[in-house]
């Protein structure tokens, strides 16, 4: 593959006309046995490139929101380059599965392109587009929604912030606020929900699948697990968690002496974690973006010579951006410049424990781009999400006891401490909630006629929360709490996609109990798991990791205890 782009500057302008004759060359040759290494090594340089044009694209749009010039490059790139780019790429597949070659370590990408080339029907072509258009509706309705408080108009995100300050009356207030505005679109996400429901149910039977949930486990590339296997993960976290969970909610109820832990009791106003009571100073970890590198820095030299290693490299090749400041996009991510198989972390931080979390987290991500960079072809790379996110929440995991000052860390040992329970016990919080959204859309689809009805899903997402967050008092607030399900945007825009998160943070707190036995094995063995890529099926990673891909009570069990029994020890250093 020769005259592909060799700078970022030539990569970030490079046109369709110029790409296309790459392609062309690709379809044209004929595929033997003898060229199948070459003709994949020519097809992931051509597709690293493209990778890593749109994450540059991406990048420079993120870092500054006034830079027209990088805007008018991504649309061009979305317009133009990148369905041509999806149409010669299918072609491409096709061309591999239909001369039946089995090229080494293709195993997995080799079934993720059968059962995508099986599921692809023309007709679904415009039903997929139009349940794109109903997201954007979504947003749509939730974006303009805002309140008027203390005389000015304000975003429901914006209020919710006030959920986080002790005054109890004050919070109850913007909670009631919240709510009276989001019910006011009732109807119209319910009217929203009944039209996602019917391009669903033809998009399924298009494909010739009994339901959208079977439809949705092929596109998900769900072979290692089944929709049974997620009702077994809920059952044992409904035995197992939601009990731990309870005792969280209870505990902060005493803390905060009151007799009923309410929602407004909450920071999310609905099941995280709960208000610090009032005289806990807020952690305040650096004071500037360089305090922030050099610590994290030392955090990981602490853990992992070749991973502080990793970090420095980023720092010093500019393959960060930290700091929050006007004109950059919100939230944080890593990106992979697939071409160098380097990554690129995003964070906007301002000084807060949060910030410190999501380096970390981020930074995990970006190990797994150094750790694949090996991988000879780019279908390899494809990491299913339930391992992406064990690869960064159990970097948070296996980071959490090198916070304090004498590890290189952020803090006194009081402080490490009350940041790590934080942690365990948002993770803890969060196993139930993420079973309730998944058994709903299991409910859904395996009813269409009443999952299509509003009422009748009022009714199952109340006996769902019921069931799972019994922890929290709704008392008087029943319509608001049936009405839930509107409110997690997935279960709308990107139906089933939330188990991964669950089973995604167990795999992170196995490594994290086995570093507590072994530390250097444990690191030894993400570091393993993460370079196989997306070579191998899920439970030969989580294996790989030392951790077990399963759905047990006995797994979420050990998981759950072990947590418990670290927030038991480090309640002790506070
Ligand atoms: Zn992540």
């Amino acid at each position: 593959m020769k005259n592909l782009p060799s700078t970022p500057q030539a990569l970030i302008t490079w046109t369709w006309p110029e790409i296309e004759p790459h392609f062309n060359d690709l379809a044209a040759r004929s595929l033997t046995k003898a060229n199948t290494e070459e003709w994949l090594t020519d097809w992931t340089r051509l597709g690293e490139k493209l990778e890593e044009m749109y994450s540059r694209l991406s990048v420079a749009t993120s870092i500054n929101t006034a830079d027209k010039q990088a805007d008018a490059r991504m649309n061009k790139f979305l317009d133009d380059i990148f369905p041509n780019a999806m149409a010669c790429e299918q072609k491409l597949k096709e061309k591999l599965l239909a001369s039946k070659l089995e090229p080494e370590g293709f195993e997995i990408p080799l079934r993720n392109m059968r059962a995508e080339a099986d599921l692809f029907r023309e007709s679904n072509l415009s039903l997929l587009a139009d349940q794109q258009k109903l997201a954007i509706e979504y947003d749509k309705i939730y974006g303009a929604q805002t309140v008027k408080w203390e005389g000015k108009e304000i975003t429901l995100t914006r209020l919710a912030m006030i959920f986080e300050q002790p005054d109890r009356v004050k919070r109850e207030k913007a909670w009631h606020l919240k709510a009276e505005r989001q019910m006011a679109d009732r109807k119209a996400i319910n009217s929203l929900w009944q039209k996602f429901m019917d391009v669903r149910t033809k998009i399924a039977r298009n494909a010739d699948k009994p339901s959208f949930r079977e439809y949705t486990w092929v596109q998900k590339l769900r072979f290692d697990y089944t929709p049974e296997d997620c009702k077994s993960f809920a059952r044992a976290i409904e035995q197992v968690v939601v009990p731990a969970a309870t005792c969280i909610y209870q505990k902060h109820m005493q803390a905060l002496g009151l007799d009923a832990l309410r929602p407004w009791d909450l920071v999310d106003g609905w099941f995280s974690r709960p208000t610090p009571p009032a005289g806990i100073p807020q952690l305040k970890p650096f004071a500037s973006i360089e305090e922030l590198k050099s610590k994290t820095s030392a955090i990981f030299h602490h853990m992992d010579p070749a991973l502080g290693g990793y970090f420095d490299s980023m720092v010093a090749d500019g393959l960060t951006d930290l700091d929050n400041r006007k004109n950059k996009a919100p939230g944080a991510y890593c990106t992979s410049y697939t071409s160098i198989r380097k990554p690129f972390v995003f964070v906007n931080a301002v000084g807060t424990h949060n910030d410190v979390a999501t380096t970390i987290h981020e930074a995990g991500h970006a190990f797994h781009v150094f750790e694949t960079a090996k991988i000879p072809y780019i279908q390899q790379l494809a990491v299913p999400m339930e391992f992406a996110e064990v690869a960064s929440m159990g970097m948070e995991l296996l980071a959490s006891p090198c916070l304090t000052k004498e590890n290189g860390g952020f803090y006194t040992d009081a402080e490490a401490a009350r940041a790590r329970i934080e942690h365990l016990e948002g993770m803890i919080l969060f196993w139930p909630f993420m079973a309730a959204v998944d058994l709903f859309q299991h409910w859904v689809y395996e009813n269409t006629k009443a999952g299509a009805d509003p009422e009748a899903c009022d009714k199952k997402w109340a006996e769902l929360w019921d069931r799972f967050i019994p922890g929290v008092d709704w008392t008087g607030l029943e319509e608001i709490k049936a009405t839930g399900w509107h409110r997690k945007l997935h279960i709308h825009q990107v139906p089933f996609y939330y188990v991964e998160y669950g089973l995604a943070q167990l795999g992170a707190v196995q490594i994290f109990g086995n570093a507590i036995q072994n530390q250097k094995k444990a690191v030894a063995d993400y570091r393993k798991a993460l370079s196989l890529g997306g070579m191998v099926t899920l439970p030969e990673l989580f294996e790989t990791a030392g951790g077990k891909f399963g759905f047990d009570v006995a797994t979420v069990k050990n998981a759950v205890d072990l947590m418990e029994g670290v927030v038991r020890e480090l309640a002790k250093k506070i």
